[in-house]
């Protein structure tokens, strides 16, 4: 009988495929079922190759009855193996919904792309002139084309979306909508669910593995035409994909942070290029990379300057809170105007970027502070659930009742979070309606729906949140604004702290002031700071000329690229022995520079230290050669490893 082989990607940390044999022809793409390591384990076949010298052994059962990557995800799949050096079949393993990376027999539906169907009722109003020329142009790009497109928040982006899956709906193809969190779909969702009905469907990390599954199955079969996701849902096989979009590109959560270290929006770029598709990159404030690749004309870009109702949104005024009275983190002066706004039946935000009550719990007596046992980071008060919570590895400690030092009762917190804004202003107000948007107000599911539908029909409330909340919801009657240390961001040693600051202010701004009288008070101790003056007149675009520039004179991303080996261990000694070698071999190498072995910021995680080497070179293709060379020339030849490894191409956070 004639036999088959394939290379089979494997969903273990080893860059190398491994081979098997087969009595029947099995197309790339499928899943299989192998014995690896005397485990029975789910591969996908990568390719068919030739009889190799070495003994193989036989696929055990093949689990698809078709494919289940084509060969154009496969293309871009591959891409991102040897991108970011990452074992393929991990790759592989991270877009399959949880249920296809178990071995079970998965019998594809019949493929037939439903008829779309738009509720025309829906579209109550036609679009201002701005939305028009937007729409028109992004409705004539063809091909691979990608463009940028900027529009001031409540400019009626989502509207110029849901008109232009339209159009490629009624010419036969499907759309994918990229978000970064899920935190923004349920208002979102709702309104293409309005539009659109039964073809939409939604792809999340919070849906569970069965519902994931149904997505997944209904994309196929073409009854799908339009998936609203996060990054995880790319590879959702979606019939005749012919648009991505790419909602608030800026944001750095298109960024996974654990094991394949990806960003969604270049694998995007990277899938409408491999499909020849356009893609459409949308934000109020565009990451600087973007911005850079307009200029080199690379990417088209179209903008829409102005709200919809014309009023534009508030400037801010920048308070010196370096001599403030403060209470709860508010400037006492600031009271005044609170009970004002809410006595108007206004709502008033409150934006700060801790969550917990308190982030640091310390002995008054002898200064010993709270710390997590197995990361070098302070343990966080949360009061609610009266615990001490270590924010890195979500550990929880009981409160202890005196000083583990000097056993002192003089216990207290210092400092403020989201809960003690909240707490206070019950105090203070107790009959307003309140809500409060954070990490741990919105982990239950369906919780931050039902928060969002508390708040939306209440005229006046409280809208207490972390970044969270400066995302694009749309709140109505926000009159008052205020952002509480937002100098945490400037103090920064993060190189691109300035820029996730600017765009977070830019952001916050635009949940509030439909009315005009609206106002947005910052609370800063460094209020001669140029940045946050520049910034105050609320043009994102001119303030990103001005650090653009810096930027270019500091040769600092996006005019260098940059990557960082990081090396995590029990042991400080093996991680800097590590990296120092790793720096000598690139040393070799003239046109790459590196910096460090630096402990990180956060220097101990889970028993863990964390240093790191940063790699920069003038052009990402030379920077992306050197490290492969690093990892393939030394790192992988290396027996015996006492540390633990990683490679981030564009880190969205590094010193
Ligand atoms: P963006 O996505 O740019 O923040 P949205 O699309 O959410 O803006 O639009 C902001 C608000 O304006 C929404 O409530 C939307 O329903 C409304 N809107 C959008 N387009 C129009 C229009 N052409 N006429 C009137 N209202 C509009
Ligand atoms: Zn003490
Ligand atoms: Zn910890």
């Amino acid at each position: 009988m004639e036999k088959f082989y394939y290379s089979v990607s494997i969903p273990v940390p080893i860059r190398k495929d491994f081979t098997y044999f087969s009595n029947e022809k099995i197309k790339s793409g499928s899943r299989v079922k192998v014995l690896f390591n005397k485990r029975k384990v789910v591969g996908v076949v990568c390719k068919q190759t030739t009889k190799p010298v070495f003994k193989t052994t036989e696929i055990e059962e093949l689990l698809d009855e078709t494919p289940t990557f084509d060969s154009l995800a496969l293309k871009t799949l591959n891409w991102i193996s040897d991108f970011y050096i990452h074992s393929r079949g991990e790759v592989f393993s991270n877009f399959l919904p949880p249920k296809l990376r178990k071995d079970f027999y998965y019998e594809n539906p019949e493929t037939k792309l439903k008829e779309y169907k738009v509720n025309d009722d829906d579209k109550r109003f036609s679009l201002t002139s701005n939305q028009q020329r937007a729409f028109k142009f992004l409705n004539k790009l063809d091909g691979f084309d990608p463009c940028l497109f900027h529009g001031v928040t409540s400019s009626g982006k989502t509207e110029v979306y849901m008109r232009l899956v339209e159009e490629a709906l009624k010419k036969g193809g499907s759309c994918l909508l990229l978000i970064p969190e899920i935190s923004l779909t349920p208002q979102l969702e709702q309104r293409f669910k309005k539009r659109f009905g039964e073809n939409i469907g939604t792809y999340h990390s919070k849906k569970t593995s069965k519902e994931r599954f149904e997505t997944w199955k209904k994309s196929k079969s073409g009854e799908l035409r339009v998936l609203i996701g996060t990054r995880s849902s790319l590879f959702v096989p979606l019939q005749k994909l012919s648009l991505i979009i790419i909602d608030e590109e800026h944001d750095a959560s298109f960024k996974q942070q654990e094991g394949l270290k990806f960003s969604a929006k270049d694998v995007a770029i990277k899938m409408a290029q491999d499909r020849k598709i356009p893609i459409i990159l949308a934000s109020a404030t565009p990451s600087l990379k973007m911005l850079h690749l307009v200029d080199k004309g690379k990417y088209k870009f179209i903008s829409i300057p102005k709200r919809v109702n014309d009023k534009n949104p508030p400037k801010f005024s920048i308070l010196n809170s370096h001599f403030l009275d403060r209470k709860a983190g508010i400037d006492t002066n600031l009271l005044s105007l609170i009970d004002k706004t809410i006595s108007k039946d206004k709502k008033v935000l409150i934006f700060i970027n801790r969550r917990g009550y308190s982030p640091v719990f310390k002995c008054t007596d002898c200064n010993w502070t709270a710390m997590c046992n197995s990361c070098n980071s302070r343990l966080v008060y949360h009061k609610d659930s009266a615990r001490l919570r270590c924010h890195r590895c979500d550990t929880s400690f009981g409160v202890p009742h005196s000083c583990p030092e000097c056993e002192s009762t003089k216990l207290t917190s210092e400092g403020v979070g989201t809960q003690k804004i909240e707490s206070f202003l019950n105090e203070e107000f107790p009959s307003v309606p309140m809500v409060r948007l954070d990490l741990d107000s919105t982990r239950k599911k369906g919780s931050l729906e039902r928060l969002l539908s508390e708040i939306s029909d209440t005229k006046k409330a409280f809208l207490i949140g972390t970044q969270m909340i400066a995302k694009g919801h749309d709140f109505s009657d926000v009159e008052l604004g205020i952002v509480i240390d937002a100098d945490l961001g400037l103090v920064s040693h993060e190189v691109n702290a300035v820029e996730k600051l600017s765009q977070l202010l830019i952001q916050v701004t635009g949940r509030v002031g439909r009315s005009g009288k609206s106002k947005i008070i910052v609370q800063s101790n460094l209020l001669d700071n140029e940045y946050l003056n520049v910034l105050s007149s609320g043009d994102y675009l001119e303030f990103s000329k001005h650090l653009l520039k810096e930027y270019e004179a500091a040769n600092l991303p996006p005019f260098s690229s940059v990557a960082i080996l990081r090396a995590s261990s029990p042991n400080k000694t093996s991680n800097v022995n590590f990296l120092n070698k790793a720096r000598k071999y690139l040393e070799k190498e003239t046109n790459c520079e590196c910096i460090g072995p630096l402990p990180d910021i956060i220097s101990k995680v889970r028993g863990n230290f964390r240093h790191s080497l940063l790699l920069k070179a003038k052009t990402l293709p030379t920077l992306h050669k050197n490290t492969k060379n690093l990892v393939e020339g030394y790192i992988e030849k290396q027996k015996r490893l006492k540390v633990r490894w990683s490679v981030d191409f564009n880190p969205i956070d590094y010193q």
